[in-house]
């Protein structure tokens, strides 16, 4: 992918070495899952950054995307991902939240069918250019408010929201097939990630770790 193209190969603190020690680093916080951990040695995070930003781009903290928005940072990535993972291949997974499109490329080489939503207009678009370039061509994208979901996408294995909301939408738990996951963080002030596993007779929720994320707003922009 990237032999042929010095932009996304990178150079100095944006190189192959530069995201090698993030992933030790990754272990060093406990991140095992080893499919997550390639994925996120091989998509370059960089490029989803502004340029003044991309000598940052490895750094474990989160960083500005404009409209106000962040890349979360690489631990919440891995995090949230191997939680989604749980061990095992995806199939089919939502996520909620585009934002530079970063997680979502992760994503996609844990995943089938990766369907993606945002409601902020110019990020999308942008997120989509640089998932083309990655060749994740397993992404669905859509410019909408994602509470509802991604209407006719069906069932999914896996939803991840990466925005915070008040309360789990309904809607959104309705996409979840039996033995799904959902990883959210939820609160306002106060957040913390939760796991939420859809069981024959239930919602069974699990109460993480506390996490600082943008809020789950309504409507488009
Ligand atoms: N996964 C992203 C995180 C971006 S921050 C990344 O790695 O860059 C969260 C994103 O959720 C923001 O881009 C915000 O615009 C979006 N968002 C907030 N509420 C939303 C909603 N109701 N529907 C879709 N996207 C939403």
């Amino acid at each position: 992918m990237s032999a042929m193209n010095p932009r996304l190969t990178g150079i100095g603190m944006t190189s192959q070495r530069t995201r090698v020690r993030m992933i030790e680093r990754l272990r060093q916080q406990g991140i095992q899952d080893e499919v997550v951990l390639t994925s996120m040695r091989e998509i370059p995070r960089h490029i989803f950054v502004d340029d003044a930003l991309a000598s940052r781009a490895y750094e474990d903290c989160s960083l500005p995307i404009g409209f106000a928005q962040t890349i979360s940072s690489p631990y919440t990535v891995a995090r949230m991902s191997e939680l989604a993972r749980s061990g095992k291949p995806l199939k089919k997974v939502l996520e909620i939240g585009t934002g530079c499109g970063y997680q979502t490329a992760v994503l996609s080489r844990l995943a089938t069918e990766v369907y993606t939503v945002e409601r902020i207009g110019p990020l999308l678009a942008r997120a989509r250019r640089k998932l083309v370039e990655l060749k994740c061509s397993n992404v669905r994208t859509q410019h909408a408010d994602g509470s509802q979901g991604f209407p006719d996408a069906g069932l999914f294995d896996c939803i991840l929201l990466t925005a915070a909301a008040t309360h789990f939408p309904q809607d959104l738990l309705d996409h979840l097939e039996i033995g799904g996951r959902m990883v959210a963080p939820l609160g306002s002030e106060e957040q913390h990630l939760y796991l939420i596993e859809r069981t024959p007779q239930e919602f069974k929720e699990t109460c993480l770790e506390s996490v600082k994320f943008v809020p789950l707003l309504p409507g488009l922009s």
